[in-house]
């Protein structure tokens, strides 16, 4: 289970947002929309304290934090409870697909290194990129170092895997095989938490959309109720520009 209660967070005398509650279930697959610069990003980040996040507590399966006395240690478990995948992909470039995949599980897991390659390769079969173990992510397809982001992710074994829109880096011929990786992801009941403007992909995949706007959570609710019947003007107008 994930718990966010009273996450709050400012830049300097900005408070980007304050007091936010958030919780999934194991296995649910949540899809935060709203419009730019409402702090869909800062609370993903807070979630695994890239940013660090100035008040309330994170709770991810059994490990409870607070945020404002997190010490180094519970940092570290925190992230490894849970995955981050980014928009631009953050690949290390001078490592081969496979090298990315398997980074984690010998850095982070002390995983001997022969161990944390086969796992990868595993992983790589998964991802649809058995034939690319040796490639380096400037030879790679937009799409395909992508595939290699969510991959990394996965070797993590997190509790949640975190996007924050995973696809609209990428040119439009390359979004639907991420998408389809995600989806994959979903059908084996990865918990994930997704930024995303896909609404095809929310509807599909979410069991719950959450809409935040100036960095208040205005409503969320299962995605064929949100879709068709929002019940704040707020949501109402930001759907009207995008669906
Ligand atoms: P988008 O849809 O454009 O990605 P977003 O909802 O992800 O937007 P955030 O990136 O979380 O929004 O930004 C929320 C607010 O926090 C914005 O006002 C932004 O300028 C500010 N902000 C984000 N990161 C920083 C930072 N490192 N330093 C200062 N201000 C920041
Ligand atoms: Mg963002």
């Amino acid at each position: 289970m994930i718990e966010l209660k009273g996450i709050g967070k400012r830049f300097g005398a900005h408070s980007v947002f304050e007091g936010i509650d958030l919780s999934l279930e194991r296995g649910e697959i949540i899809v935060i929309v709203g419009p730019s610069g409402t702090g869909k990003s800062t609370l993903l980040r807070c979630i695994n304290f890239l940013e660090t996040p100035d008040a309330g507590s994170l709770t991810v399966g059994d490990l409870t934090v607070d945020a404002s006395r997190a010490t180094r240690e519970q940092i570290l478990a925190l992230r490894r409870r849970t995955a981050f995948v980014f928009q631009n992909y953050a690949l290390f470039a001078n490592k081969t697909a496979l090298e990315n995949i398997a980074e984690g599980m010998i850095v982070v897991d002390h995983m001997p290194k022969r161990e944390a390659h086969a796992r990868a390769r595993e992983i790589l079969e998964r991802i649809g990129l058995a034939d690319k173990a040796d490639a380096y992510p400037a030879s790679l397809s937009g799409g395909q170092q992508q595939r290699v982001g969510i991959g990394r992710a996965m070797a993590a074994n997190a509790e949640v895997i975190l996007f924050d829109e995973p696809t609209s880096a990428l040119d439009p011929q390359w979004v639907e095989e991420v998408l389809g990786l995600m989806k994959q992801l979903a059908a084996e009941h990865q918990t994930m938490i997704v930024v995303t403007h896909e609404m095809q992909f929310a509807r599909e995949v979410a069991d719950r959309v959450v809409y935040m706007d100036q960095g208040r959570i205005i409503e969320q609710a299962p995605p064929s109720e949100l879709f068709t019947a929002p019940k704040d003007e707020r949501t109402r107008q930001f759907l009207r520009k995008i669906l």
